[in-house]
């Protein structure tokens, strides 16, 4: 059914409810003992064998080899890996920060809650200069909200626009930054250089990319998953078409590393190319269930008066469709299909209908 055809269901599902008594109705329903509320009813028809959200998964798919990183020493609790010269990535395999050693003090880009307590460990197993700069590549508190657990006072650089939602989240454990920038920052220091830049919204406003040239790594936190799928609804994109937009223009960037801020490991032009894949794959599955679904098929006569009702049980089933063109290709492709292809085909078919 196409928009301008739901768009007149939708009037005429109005036109009856205006005209209608709602009162008697709902009293009707709630002195009715078989309506419970929101009680369960038939599954749709052609249910994915995948669990939909908020149905437990009794095993996961297993997380391919692939998309594994190096493993954790236990003891230590974080992994240390060199990208270039003076320049390193820290991580627990769920969450990275970066640091890049100059002549006369260290910068660090991203402080995770998590490695709070690793970075200043992992920092004086190459040296021991200090920590001189922060960067931050957006405000969110998993990335930034072990600032203030370093303790120093550091130069911290961020987008403008993170300077103004740190202001508004008035968080102490993620100070405000001291250095702002709208377009782009060139942070150099001796020899070395960081390249900061603006792309536009697509994960949250403010959120940049971190070049280093001399290391050719490029660091953008919250769009790329190397190996895995985005977290749900793509990573929490603020702008899905900019977020879209903004993995192709990270494809087409040179660059031989990818620090993508989450999983276990870096990335490369093929992961990108991957996720690029996915994006246009998910985008046509949703696009061709939005076409094809039936509006109304199978919805209770007495709900016929209620337009979100109608909606709801159209949206479950174009996701539903979603996830089953899906599942063939991609299931075993990127670990955490499973966890979250609903979600992806959720916010597709909205992103679709909408944007
Ligand atoms: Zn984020």
């Amino acid at each position: 059914m196409t928009n301008s055809a739901i768009t007149r269901v939708m009037l005429a599902i109005l036109v009856i409810a205006t005209t209608c008594d709602l009162v008697p109705l709902i009293k009707a329903q709630s002195s009715d003992r078989n309506s419970a509320p929101g009680s369960a009813g038939e599954p749709y028809s052609n249910m994915p064998a995948i669990a939909p959200i908020g149905v437990r998964i009794g095993k996961y798919l297993d997380v391919p080899t692939s998309s594994q990183g190096p493993p954790i020493d236990p003891a230590k609790g974080y992994r240390l890996q060199k990208l270039g010269d003076g320049l390193y990535m820290v991580t627990d395999n769920a969450i990275q920060s970066m640091f890049l050693v100059y002549d006369r003090g260290v910068v660090v880009v991203d402080v995770p809650q998590n490695l709070a307590a690793h970075i200043p460990k992992a920092i004086a197993e190459v040296t021991d200069k200090p920590i001189t700069h922060i960067v931050y590549s957006h405000s969110h508190a998993d990335h930034i909200g072990g600032t203030k657990a370093l303790g120093i006072h550091p130069i911290i650089i961020a987008h403008e626009e993170t300077l103004r939602l740190l202001k508004r989240d008035a968080d102490p454990n993620r100070p405000l930054p001291t250095v702002t920038f709208a377009d782009k920052y060139t942070l150099r220091l001796g020899k070395q250089v960081l390249e900061l830049s603006y792309h536009g919204n697509a994960h949250e406003p403010g959120n940049i990319f971190v070049y280093a040239p001399g290391q050719r790594v490029l660091m953008v936190v919250d769009v790329v998953f190397p190996g895995w799928m985005p977290w749900r609804r793509f990573a929490l994109a603020q702008d899905i078409p900019g977020y879209f937009a903004q993995v192709e223009e990270i494809g087409k960037m040179d660059w031989d590393t990818f620090v993508g801020g989450h999983v276990a490991r870096t990335g490369t032009h093929a992961d990108v190319d991957t996720q690029i894949e996915f994006n246009r794959d998910v985008q046509e599955a949703a696009k061709t269930a939005l076409a094809t679904t039936e509006f109304g098929v199978g919805l209770n006569p007495a709900d016929k008066n209620n337009p979100w009702a109608f909606f709801d049980n159209y949206i479950d089933r174009v996701a539903g469709q979603c996830v089953n063109s899906m599942t063939p290709k991609w299931s075993r492709r990127l670990a955490g299909f499973d966890v979250y292809i609903w979600d992806q085909c959720y916010s597709m078919e909205q992103t679709l209908r909408i944007e």
